[in-house]
């Protein structure tokens, strides 16, 4: 229940007085946003005077939004490459930032197949934690009670490595769960969880996630809301759950923990809680038995208000999955951030995923919007010092109308392309509120994978050399995200000519293919399907000859220019796939994992 408060808020009554001072904090910062861009980047200019990177453009300490952007130019990540280098190699002068740079974070975007490197400092923490504290006192506006129960959450660390010069680079996230601010956070009834640190914190994935799901369970009543970072993750961890119910069901019935969670420190955490519950076990045995899993979250943690989960952007091809296996719980999507930068946070948390709106909050960062104008996605703008782009500011873009992202962090990001395309829906006070449209050049995504159009080329090149002692290419391709299996995994449609038909490739180099196929795919694809499991086997369907003039033919019929039509690379409209499904003449799986290292390449 909200408490009946003498405190207030345009955005609703807080729940308490340390919601009502973080909701007073949103609308300072939206009202103000215009102030508060221009102090950020004053703030961020001054600071980082003396850099190398700001001296070079010759700025001479102005710290105005004129100067800045008449001297500045737009910059991608590989414009920044040779900096991030000598960072990555030891140099520790001031290149980019006037402070120190503390770890980088390695962002699932890639550069020539690895994570890129994002170089952060250290009180940036601070300002990722300052975002996280505003979520739950939205949340509690829309939802009462949430200090009355815990929240399930699968988190999780992955694995980290040093540059060569000696400084830490993995993920945002596995930073924030490392951090004394998660560590070691204050006590507060609206944001319990049922995992541990030691759980959350444990490297193994299947101990951490096999401890956090048995913790779920054995508090299940007191679960008010479910959730993970991405819609992905959720649902693995439902796919955990149907693959080791037995297990977790046998621990409940004997109190013994599965001697698989070796980790001492979880060990001893979890064995401390751990007493026979042997009715548990049987419901959990009663339910997970069962064939139909539909509503199975509903049924094991029925005081469940809502899943918590990213279902924007990539996300949304999970929404029917997730509606399934949770009984059409509402799905809140929270906030929008990146290892660049957290960018903001939804204000409306419980609307329907296809109406969410992230405010980006003008403390943050220095934001720039470049009018996006679709069909010059795949050349790219001129982005050429001659060429000084129209870049709109946070307060200036326009209701309806597609920006790109562009960033200045105290990090020493510069005018930086996100690559993320955004679309204004309105605006709280003077902040706007974008709609996640898509990230630019993303063709297939199952979890935090993304792989573009040049990628897909390169692999199906690669695995098509395989064909060539049966006489036999590639003559057309395309390619679907299959989300129906847990995990998901890439389908790719290939039309084969063979031109002899008694030596047409069998199925061990098809499979063989999937394979070549993966180990062409960036880091971050293979990180899912080696360490993450969060991707499948690849699957190549080999269709009968024609089909692909038959989805030409399709095209046309509905409108498309015969002289300007290509063959998409990705399809997601249904009756162009069941049109390809219908011709498929074989299918083949990747019978191993491909190759794979925490250890960058390059
Ligand atoms: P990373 O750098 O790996 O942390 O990925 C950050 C990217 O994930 C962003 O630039 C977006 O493309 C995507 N992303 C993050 N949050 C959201 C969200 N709430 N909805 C949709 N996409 C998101």
């Amino acid at each position: 229940m909200v408490v009946d408060s003498p405190l207030s808020s345009p955005l609703g009554p807080p729940a308490c007085e340390k919601d009502a001072k973080a909701l007073q904090f949103i609308e300072e910062m939206t009202r103000n946003a215009e102030s508060v861009q221009q102090r950020v980047l004053a703030e961020i200019l001054s600071r980082n005077a003396e850099t190398e990177y700001l001296t070079r453009f010759q700025l001479n300490g102005a710290t105005d939004r004129e100067t800045f952007k008449s001297k500045l130019p737009v910059i991608t990540y590989e414009d920044l490459q040779p900096e991030i280098h000598r960072i990555a190699n030891g140099d520790r002068s001031a290149i980019l930032s006037a402070q120190p740079i503390s770890e980088f974070l390695t962002s699932s975007g890639t550069s020539a197949g690895e994570r890129k490197l994002m170089p952060t400092i250290k009180e940036e923490l601070d300002r990722r934690q300052l975002l996280y504290s505003l979520l739950m006192p939205v949340m509690n506006l829309y939802v009462a009670g949430l200090d009355k129960g815990k929240g399930l959450y699968f988190l999780f660390v992955k694995s980290e490595t040093r540059t060569p010069g000696g400084l830490l680079a993995r993920p945002v996230l596995t930073s924030y769960y490392k951090s004394d601010h998660f560590k070691t956070r204050p006590y507060d009834p609206y944001n319990v969880y049922t995992s541990p640190n030691e759980a959350i914190l444990c490297p193994d994935s299947f101990q951490s996630m096999y401890t956090q799901m048995l913790c779920g369970l054995l508090d299940r009543h007191q679960v008010l809301r479910l959730g993970a970072v991405f819609a992905s993750g959720l649902l693995r961890a439902i796919r955990f759950l149907q693959l080791n119910w037995r297990q977790l069901a046998h621990d409940m019935e004997t109190g013994s923990l599965n001697l698989k969670i070796t980790d001492p420190l979880l060990r001893e955490c979890i064995v401390k809680t751990l007493k026979p519950n042997p009715e548990l076990a049987q419901f959990v045995h009663h339910e997970c038995s069962k064939d139909d899993w539909e509503g199975i979250i509903v049924r094991i943690w029925p005081n469940t208000k809502y899943l918590d989960v990213i279902v924007t952007g990539a996300m949304a091809q999970y929404i029917p999955t997730l509606d399934y296996y949770s009984g059409g719980l509402p799905l809140a999507c929270t906030m929008y951030a990146s290892s660049e930068c957290y960018f903001g946070l939804n204000l409306n948390p419980m609307c329907k995923p296809s109406e969410v709106s992230y405010t980006i909050m003008p403390n943050m960062a220095y934001f720039e919007f470049f009018p996006h104008e679709p069909n010059l996605d795949s050349t790219g703008f001129d982005f050429t010092r001659e060429l000084p782009p129209k870049l709109v500011d946070l307060v200036d873009v326009e209701v309806g109308k597609e920006y790109e992202l562009l960033i200045t962090t105290y990090a020493g990001l510069c005018r930086y392309r996100v690559g993320d395309i955004l679309r204004v829906t309105g605006f709280h006070n003077s902040a706007p509120q974008f709609h996640f449209v898509r990230r630019k050049n993303v063709l297939l995504s199952i979890d935090s994978d993304k792989t573009d159009e040049a990628e897909l080329q390169t692999a199906v090149e690669n695995a098509s050399h395989l064909l060539r002692e049966h006489n036999a290419s590639v003559v057309e391709y395309t390619s679907h995200a299959d989300t129906k299996t847990i995990p998901g995994h890439y389908v790719v449609y290939w039309e084969l000519l063979v031109k002899d038909s008694t030596n047409s490739p069998d199925n061990d180099t098809l499979e063989q293919c999937c394979l070549a196929m993966e180990e062409s795919l960036n880091s971050v694809y293979r990180q899912g399907r080696v360490a993450d499991n969060s991707i499948g086997p690849l699957e190549i369907r080999v269709v009968k000859n024609g089909t692909f003039e038959e989805l030409m033919d399709y095209a046309i019929s509905r409108g498309a220019s015969i002289n300007q039509y290509k063959v998409p690379r990705c399809v997601n409209f249904t009756p162009i796939l069941e049109l390809l499904d219908s011709r498929v003449v074989s299918a083949h799986f990747s019978p191993a994992l491909p190759h794979w290292s925490p250890e960058r390449s390059q």
